[in-house]
């Protein structure tokens, strides 16, 4: 059985992905554990193409692995879709969760449109190929303040609309049984089970 490289500095994407894909890989492990692999040039205009990208550039430097990237972020309503894929940098290049939170709060205002949904494409590679892409997403509203301090980014800022917490408040069980992440890997698992 092959270990699981995600394609990410983010930890806890990694056990999120962890949780849910259990015992179908020997291991996991990120791009913690590969400090010489430098970040892939996330230049893609869609999530799809960043996962793309993260996954073979990874890919490229672990031959003998399973890698799985992830693209996700935050699309409002009532901002045109952004931050979307510029998500992890919406308040600049190096900014901070807690910076990014700041800067949709502001963006946003008292306007009383809040809808918004977290995306997250999947994509897996292997010997230098995209093999598998899946999808998903969560429907939800933004917050007119924080709510918890569990998960990371936009959590605290985010409720789903099928609970009355934020993804700050819940559980990492609650979060992954609802995400976009956890629904992506559910199709990933999907997949995989039919094809391996
Ligand atoms: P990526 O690492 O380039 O995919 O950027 C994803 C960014 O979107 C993160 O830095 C977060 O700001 C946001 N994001 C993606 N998934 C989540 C989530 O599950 N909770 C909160 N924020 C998220």
């Amino acid at each position: 059985m092959p270990r699981l490289v995600v394609a990410t500095h983010n930890t806890h994407k990694t056990a999120e992905i962890q949780a849910i894909l259990g015992d179908r890989f020997a291991s996991y492990l990120d791009l913690t554990s590969f400090p010489e692999i430098e970040p892939a040039v996330e230049d893609g205009e869609t999530f799809e193409d960043n996962a793309r990208i993260k996954a073979l550039h990874a890919a490229r430097f672990l031959p003998d692995d399973v890698v799985l990237a992830d693209d996700s972020g935050l699309e409002v309503d009532a901002l045109g879709g952004a931050p979307g894929v510029y998500s992890a940098r919406y308040a600049g290049p190096k900014a901070t969760d807690a910076a990014n939170r700041e800067k949709l709060l502001t963006e946003l205002g008292d306007e009383p449109r809040r809808s918004a949904r977290f995306r997250c494409v999947l994509a897996l590679a292997q010997a230098g190929e995209v093999t598998h892409l899946a999808s998903g997403a969560v429907e939800g509203e933004i917050l007119l303040g924080e709510e918890g301090e569990g998960g990371f980014g936009y959590d605290p800022l985010f409720r789903p609309l099928s609970h009355q917490a934020s993804f700050g408040v819940l559980s990492a069980e609650m979060k992954n049984a609802r995400s976009h992440r956890g629904n992506a890997l559910r199709e990933l698992v999907r997949l995989l089970d039919l094809t391996v």
